[in-house]
């Protein structure tokens, strides 16, 4: 959203820049220093682009030369390129505006969410995000997921599989504390049996793995599933963390 917005003000910015300067800038071809020109006989003018529309319709060659010396050839700035290097004048400017416009964006939004909300209207920038609840399955899952990571010690797989499921456990939790208004009994027992899950499954399959790896692991692989053990860890001991801060809170 944030990229989209960066490059919403970017285009919005250049846009205001080559208004102001198709406005108000006076080009000066006499800055353009180096320019290129055609070996027509026919031709008389001086261009700023290599890429100019009348260059390209040239059979000749194509020489580059100082501004100093197509002016002493006689010739004129090409009247197409004046007006590119007018609509240009102002681009580097573009990037000391963009900053403003993005702050004016942010502001425009926030002011749109503001009157929606008052209205009671539905936001059109903010997502309704679904309910996110933990549920049995999740509980079930992560059970069945720490049991076999502990058959399968060395099977970096299944460490991942319980690795994951445990973050989906953790990311549920969270989502769903922050979504609730009270604490109620039956969130604290739905953590309480996921703490015990991964205190007796996860906790003690973690260290045990950990300490059987760390003598014998010889291989990249064993050290992969030493690693995301120590990752669970303290996914376990994070869980065990926030059901504390739950029964604090309670009493
Ligand atoms: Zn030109």
């Amino acid at each position: 959203m944030l990229f989209l917005l960066a490059g919403a003000s970017w285009f919005i910015s250049l846009g205001l820049v080559r208004a102001c300067a198709n406005a108000f800038a006076k080009p000066d071809p006499q800055a353009w220093e180096w320019v290129y020109i055609s070996t027509s006989p026919r031709a008389y003018s001086y261009h700023q682009s290599g890429d100019c529309k009348y260059l390209r319709k040239t059979t000749h060659n194509i020489e580059f030369i100082s501004v100093d010396e197509a002016d002493e050839d006689g010739r004129t700035p090409c009247s197409y390129c004046i007006e590119e290097s007018r609509r240009h004048q102002y681009d580097n400017s573009a990037l000391y505006v963009t900053p403003f416009v993005f702050m004016l964006l942010l502001g425009l939004i926030a002011l749109i969410e503001r009157v929606f909300r008052k209205y009671s209207i539905k936001s059109p920038f903010v997502k309704k995000k679904e309910r996110k609840v933990l549920n049995q399955n999740d509980i079930i899952n992560l059970e069945l997921s720490i049991k076999y990571a502990n058959i399968n010690k060395k099977n970096c797989e299944a460490q991942k599989e319980a690795l994951s499921s445990m973050r989906k456990t953790l990311d549920l939790i969270e989502a769903e504390f922050l979504q609730k208004t009270f604490i109620d009994e039956e969130f604290i027992d739905r953590i309480g049996r996921v703490v015990t899950i991964l205190v007796n499954g996860g906790f003690s399959h973690s260290i045990d793995n950990i300490m059987t790896l760390w003598n014998t692991a010889r291989n990249s692989k064993e050290q992969e599933c030493m690693r995301l053990n120590t990752k669970m860890l303290i996914h376990v001991l994070w869980c065990g963390y926030i059901e504390r801060l739950l029964l604090i809170q309670r009493k």
